[in-house]
Order: C-alpha cells, then structure tokens, then sequence
C-alpha cells in the first residue's frame, strides 16, 4: 500500500556533485567549535588540546543553501558573521571508526559557510544555553559543489574569505586542531555516521560582520570556491 501524507514532504537536500549528473543527498549537518587556536583566542576560549575534547553542535539539514545564493538578512540579529570552513563529506557508514581507518569513509569534501547570528550564539554561550538560535539559522548553511575524492585525508590548503574583495579570514588547513582522522574517529564514539552527513571541520581567525548587500567568496586550496550574496532583511 502506498504511503500518503497529509501534506507534501519536505524535498531531499542535495548538492552538486564535480564531474556527476547525480546530485549528492544530505543527511545530517554537524559543525566542529572552537578547531582553530586563533580563533579560540579571538573568541575568548582558547584549547588546550591536551586537556580537551572537540565539541559539536548541529544544523538543521533544511538550513542549507548552495553557493551563489542570494538569501535575506536573517531575522533576529544586529551582527551576522560568516564562518569560513572545509567541510568534508561522509560516504559510508562509520561507528566508533579508529583513526587509522577514518579516511575509509571519506566521500569528498566542499567548502562551507557556517552562518552565524554572533550576537545571540554569545548570549546562549555566557548563559550556558543551546546554540540554537545562533547557529541553526534558515538559509544559514551554504556549501559549495561537492569535490569527489574517496579516502583522502586533507591535512593542508589555504583556506581565504573575502567581503567585497577584501580579505578577512586567511589560514591553512593544517592548522585545525583536531585533525579529519580525529574528528571523525571522535564523532562517530556518539553517532552512526552516514552517507550524506555533512562536517563542517571549523573556521580560522577573521570572522566578523556582514551587511545587506555585501558579497562573500571564500575558498579552500585544492578543494574549490564558494560564493553568497546578502540581500536585505525580509
Ligand atoms: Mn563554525
């Protein structure tokens, strides 16, 4: 018998796929805080690897948007930051992976911009509150074309944002304070990881404001570009 709903489901979200006609399904969207020392320091958290763990907090998969978007300044905030960020693609399922077999379920990887409302991810953090509101934000996950690449391990590349063609956010990958093989090793303790789930590895220094009508591009070295355009509120 065939399943009916009582509305139309919510569509699959997918991204393009370099060199493939099919389109790559998403799954879940998880993001790594706090994996670049700069950054830590200029949020006023600085790692100490050695006594820490990495952290996460997820978006919702129907936050995201492609590149070369045009979305709206979002609701609810006075300071909208761009998070520049290598996102690596899962292939396969992973649970309790060993590091020495996470590139196993690497699928590729894009490049991302976790969208932020600052103002209130401070708030929800000094209050010792979820992240939600600052983080989870409609229109908020922008990711390039996927870049195929099974099994690799990216541990180098410049990663850049610019805001109107002025530079804002530059590093290189190899700087992330827990490594891909890490991170995945340390997710999949607490998650079935999946085909299709989404890894925004985290952003370097840099990060700050953006206004209506500004223009973001950012790349990461070896991987590829991404682009958003920020319209006027709604
Ligand atoms: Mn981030």
């Amino acid at each position: 018998m065939t399943t009916t709903y009582l509305w139309t489901p919510p569509p699959v979200r997918s991204l393009p796929v370099r060199g493939k006609d099919e389109r790559l399904p998403i799954n879940r969207i998880f993001c790594v805080g706090r994996n670049y020392h700069a950054h830590a320091v200029e949020m006023g958290r600085p790692v100490d690897k050695s006594v820490e763990v990495p952290f996460y907090f997820t978006k919702s998969p129907d936050t995201l948007v492609e590149s070369g978007a045009t979305v709206a300044y979002p609701p609810g905030t006075e300071n909208y930051h761009y998070e520049m960020e290598l996102v690596l693609v899962v292939g396969k399922v992973g649970f309790r992976v060993p590091e020495s077999e996470a590139a196993s379920i690497i699928y590729g990887y894009a490049c991302g911009l976790d969208m932020t409302r600052r103002d209130l991810q401070l708030v929800a953090r000094d209050k010792g509150r979820p992240w939600d509101l600052g983080k989870d934000i409609e229109e908020g996950s922008v990711v390039s074309e996927v870049v195929p690449m099974p099994g690799k391990v990216i541990d180098q590349g410049t990663l850049e944002l610019r805001v109107n063609g002025v530079t804002k956010q530059q590093s290189n990958v190899d700087k992330l304070i827990w490594n891909i093989p890490e991170l995945i090793s340390d997710l999949s303790k607490f998650y079935h990881l999946q085909p299709g789930d989404l890894i925004f590895t985290g952003t370097p220094e840099g990060v700050g404001p953006v206004v209506a009508s500004e223009r973001i591009d950012g790349s990461v070295e070896g991987v590829g570009s991404i682009v958003l355009h920020v319209g006027s509120a709604e």
